[in-house]
């Protein structure tokens, strides 16, 4: 169990607000030092997201060599670094011991709760910070930033303001996906009346338009694409290829698979209108050995679907993919068929919209915060979380950044307040 000591008469008082990842691990560590620390939570309960994260198995970290991790945050990563370095995917999973979780290592290196959920690990981190004198204040919604660093604040009793004058603040307000878990993105325009720069927020780990027909749509909506290869080059001229699993929507394509492109075929959108992927729908055959299967006599009387089962694995979704591309009057042309099967080309429209996302890219930009994640134009107030303008695929690379995060902008609060102490 985590040791908590007990307030003592030195120690000051820390606001958060926002009770998702980033805001509790700070509240949690400046508990942990001793600190008088009260969570503002506009919801009726904490860590909403986090719940809703559990729902399809919490991946909390990854298991990959640290170097490979920290390059996950594209072109973040120096940002991040230093803060993962200091709360490293390891100390996440201690930490999570320490709550009474156990964690397991999936087959694709991600690290779980064994239980797979989110709840039991939230109930045990409130359990703790309740224990340690956090006072939660749920239902307290901040409602506007002003110039001078004061925050308007609305409550089940009425309005009132807190002020850094009383003590650090932490806002972890969460980015603008799933709104109706809680982060808005309210806050961006805030922000930047206050004049301080917060880059467009838009969705990352999102799902795609595509113009696929009435009939696609209604043979394969909500069914996986499993075992293929995407392929897609950036603005920047280059590409990637990944193995991996998609699934069929009724507006386009979601899945895993496109989520670790969406940032790259969003970035191309943007550029372009729109951008193509590719899809391997045999990775394992070479073109040659896909042309060899698909030139063979077809036995008589046998459609081309069937004469086409073995190397597209009999998989429905595949086939029905393949004649939604493959030209009618080339259907005895094995060259065109292998061509298509092993480079299927799919135009991606537009993202779907930012409420549908796993998370946000943009936010306040690192330019506008100091080493410990303070506000520079507004001293005392500190950001963790996805308000920060970073992003990163899914595998647990998400809730580590907001935690570590929030481990950085706590010792960053301790160490502001105890200087401001000091110079009083
Ligand atoms: C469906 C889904 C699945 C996910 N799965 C995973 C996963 O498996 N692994 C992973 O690493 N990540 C996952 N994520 C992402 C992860 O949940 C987020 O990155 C993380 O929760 C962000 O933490 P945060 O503390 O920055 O913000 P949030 O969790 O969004 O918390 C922000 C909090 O601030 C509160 N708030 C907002 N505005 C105000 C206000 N004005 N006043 C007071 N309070 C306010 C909100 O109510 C909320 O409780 C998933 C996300 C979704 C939507």
């Amino acid at each position: 169990m985590p040791d908590l000591p007990i307030p003592t008469a030195h120690t000051h008082h820390f606001s958060i607000i926002g009770g998702g990842p980033a805001g509790l691990m700070a509240a949690w560590l400046l508990a942990r030092d001793g600190h008088r620390v009260t969570i503002y939570e506009a919801g009726p309960t904490l860590g909403r997201k986090f719940l809703r994260a559990g729902v399809g198995g919490l991946n909390i970290t990854h298991s990959e060599d640290l170097g490979r991790f920290i390059m996950r945050y594209g072109s973040q990563s120096e940002r991040l670094r230093g803060m993962i370095e200091a709360f490293k995917p390891d100390d996440l999973r201690a930490w999570v011991h320490g709550l009474g979780i156990e964690t397991f290592v999936g087959t694709s290196g991600r690290v779980f709760p064994k239980q797979m959920k989110a709840a039991p690990l939230l109930r045990s981190w409130v359990h703790h910070l309740r224990e340690a004198g956090v006072e939660i204040r749920l239902r307290h919604a901040l409602t506007q930033i002003g110039k001078d660093g004061r925050l308007d604040m609305m409550g089940p009793d009425g309005a009132f303001i807190i002020s850094p004058d009383r003590g650090p603040i932490l806002l972890a307000l969460g980015g603008a996906s799933w709104p109706q878990l809680g982060s808005t993105g309210q806050w961006a325009s805030w922000l930047s009346d206050c004049g301080i720069t917060v880059s467009p927020m838009v969705p990352a780990n999102c799902g795609f338009e595509v113009a696929f027909t009435a009939h696609l749509r209604e043979k394969c909506a909500n069914l996986p694409l499993k075992a293929v290869a995407l392929t897609h080059t950036d603005v920047l001229g280059n590409t990637q290829t990944k193995r991996g699993e998609l699934m069929i929507a009724d507006y386009g394509i979601e899945g895993s698979l496109i989520y670790a492109f969406s940032a790259q075929i969003r970035d191309a959108i943007y550029k372009y209108g729109k951008t193509t992927i590719y899809l391997d729908l045999a990775p394992e055959r070479t073109l040659q050995q896909v042309r060899d299967l698909v030139a063979r006599p077809r036995k008589k009387g046998r459609s081309l679907s069937r004469h086409l089962a073995s190397v597209l694995a009999d998989d429905i979704v595949k086939k029905t993919l393949l004649f939604e591309y493959l030209e009618r009057d080339r259907y005895d042309d094995p060259d065109h068929i292998a061509g298509l099967i092993k480079h299927l080309p799919i135009q991606m429209l537009a993202t779907r919209p930012i409420a549908e996302a796993i998370s946000t890219a943009g936010g306040i930009t690192w330019d506008e915060l100091d080493e410990d994640l303070m506000i520079k134009k507004m001293p005392g107030i500190f950001v963790a979380g996805e308000m920060a303008d970073w992003e990163a695929p899914t595998g647990g690379y998400l809730l580590t950044a907001c935690l570590a995060m929030g481990k950085r902008a706590a010792s960053g609060m301790a160490r502001y307040a105890a200087k401001s102490a000091n110079s009083i």
